[in-house]
This record gives C-alpha cells, sequence and structure tokens, in this order.
C-alpha cells in the first residue's frame, strides 16, 4: 500500500511498477506518488492488464511545526478538486528549493548539480532530494543514497533546504474529501519524543486520519512490534506498504513484508473488491 514510480522519485515508471508486483504475485498494490497523482491512469491500466487489484494513492508532504511528515492517502479520486488544487500548491515551489539545495552544494564544492538532478528527474515539478542523492552517487561524491542523506541532504546537514508543505488539517481533508482514507506514513522516521509523537496522533486523528504504518520498508523490523503497539492502543487501523523506490534503492520489494500481526485491522479490512 505505499510505493513510487518515475512521477515522482521512483526509478520505475508505473506500468513497470504494476508489472514486478504482478511478476511478484501481489493481489493487490497502491502507487502513492509524492504529492502527485500523474501516474494513477497509466497504473491503473496497466493493473487491469496483469489481473491486479489497484489501489491509487498519494504520498502527501506535510509540515507539522518544525517536522515533515507524510500522510499517505488511499483509494483516493484524483479528480476530486480539493485534492488536485491542493497537490498543485504544494508542488509549487519546488523548483526553487531545488535552487536553492544546488546553491548549497555549490558552496560544498560540488557545483552544477542542479542540472544533474534535473537530468534524473522524468517529472520536473516532483524534482526532490531523491535526484539530488542519485545525481551525486553517479558522480562519485558519496557512495550511495543513504550516504548523500547522511551527509547533505537530510534535516541538520549542509545542503537541506526548509520548506512549508501541507498542513496536516488540509492534508487530511483533500483526502477525505477525495473519498480515500488518510494513513500516516513511516511513523518511525520522524524520531520524535513520546510527548510530540502523541501530540502528533492526536492532531493526526483529530483531523480525521484513520490508519498508521506498521510494517513498511521505512521502518526496521524491530520496529514493528512498538507502532503495532501503538495503532492498538489509539485504535488506529494500520497498512503494510514496502515505501518501494526501485531496483536497489528500497529494503523491500511490493509483496515482500511480513503480515500484519492477528491483532490489527488492516486499513483495507472492510475494502469490498
Ligand atoms: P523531498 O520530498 O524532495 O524532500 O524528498 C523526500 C524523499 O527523500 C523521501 O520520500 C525519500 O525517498 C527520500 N529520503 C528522505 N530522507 C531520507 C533519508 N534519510 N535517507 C534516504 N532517503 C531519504
Ligand atoms: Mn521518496
Ligand atoms: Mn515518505
Ligand atoms: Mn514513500
Amino acid at each position: 500500500m505505499h510505493n513510487h514510480s518515475t512521477s515522482s522519485d521512483g526509478l520505475l515508471s508505473p506500468t513497470e511498477l504494476i508489472e514486478l508486483a504482478a511478476r511478484t504475485g501481489v493481489d493487490a498494490i497502491a502507487l502513492t506518488d509524492h504529492d502527485t497523482t500523474d501516474g494513477l491512469a497509466e497504473a491503473d491500466s496497466a493493473a487491469r492488464h496483469a489481473g491486479v487489484t489497484f489501489v491509487p494513492g498519494v504520498e502527501i508532504s506535510v509540515s507539522w511545526g518544525d517536522t515533515t511528515l507524510h500522510v499517505v492517502g488511499l483509494r483516493v479520486d484524483p479528480e476530486a478538486k480539493s485534492l488536485k488544487d491542493g497537490l498543485e500548491a504544494i508542488r509549487v515551489g519546488r523548483h526553487a528549493r531545488a535552487e536553492r539545495i544546488a546553491a548549497a552544494m555549490a558552496q560544498l564544492g560540488h557545483p552544477g548539480t542542479m542540472a544533474g538532478a534535473w537530468a534524473l528527474a522524468e517529472n520536473k515539478a516532483m524534482l526532490g532530494r531523491t535526484h539530488f542523492a542519485r545525481h551525486l552517487t553517479e558522480i562519485g561524491a558519496v557512495k550511495d543514497i543513504q550516504a548523500a542523506f547522511d551527509k547533505y541532504l537530510a534535516k541538520g546537514k549542509p545542503a537541506y533546504v526548509s520548506h512549508r508543505w501541507a498542513s496536516l488539517e488540509d492534508a487530511v481533508r483533500w483526502i477525505k474529501e477525495s473519498g480515500g482514507v488518510a494513513v500516516l506514513a513511516h511513523p518511525g522516521r520522524y524520531k520524535l519524543k513520546p510527548m510530540m509523537r502523541d501530540e502528533m496522533l492526536a492532531d493526526f486523528r483529530k483531523h480525521g486520519g484513520e490508519a498508521i504504518e506498521v510494517v513498511t520498508g521505512s521502518h526496521r523490523p524491530e520496529e514493528y512490534s512498538h507502532w503495532q503497539r501503538i495503532a492498538l492502543e489509539y485504535g488506529f487501523l494500520a497498512s503494510r506498504g514496502a515505501d518501494y523506490h526501485g531496483p536497489g534503492e528500497s529494503p523491500a520489494e511490493p509483496g515482500t513484508l511480513p503480515n500484519l500481526h492477528s491483532s490489527l485491522t488492516p486499513v483495507w479490512s472492510n475494502w469490498a473488491h
């Protein structure tokens, strides 16, 4: 229930992603590109072809105070006006942000990274840090994507540029108004202390968030039981998703993560096929 394509920062086209999933033997797959629904139509038709159930989704970038959160919407309608307009509004500004990242990288002795990242972004409107990380890896400035984030691009590192994304309230509202269900993506990634974490989860629920990811390629396996406990404690539905970005770049391929624990209610439990 969480995968990327070339419409944002994934390496496979929507069709290639669906074909990979079909080969892996999944019975359902979601496409959840960052801040765009551009790939959904292609993925939907590829899924019909491959006989796989397709779940149209999106992963919305959110600013919650100084913390960037990601909220996945599942079963969204890409034609819904508030979702469409909202996503467009948060995409604006990615280009200027990329220029600032490139300027910081130039200061650090790596000129030309804007052109490099640009060339790697199929969907130019979705130019992001992953494209910079891939370019820095390609030119040998770092050994891999993870090192690019650890050394330059992650929050607190010298080429990090803060950016104002959607509010949590708006992101959840757009998802709900488009008929979808809001799922907090990889809650373990935000490194919030327990009090802030509780405040964030309470805010998410207050605005209409219904589920959290428990089993995800963006959690270490030893984190699963922790977020399982939190889901049960808060009464959130649970989701599972690879957060797949492409061959060689993700710890898990679609359909290969363990099942959710039987004590959890999966977010898809009441979906009719
Ligand atoms: P952006 O929306 O441009 O800020 O890029 C966010 C994307 O960068 C995420 O969806 C991940 O694909 C990737 N990313 C963010 N932080 C890290 C990290 N610490 N290590 C590896 N990839 C990361
Ligand atoms: Mn990504
Ligand atoms: Mn994410
Ligand atoms: Mn993701």
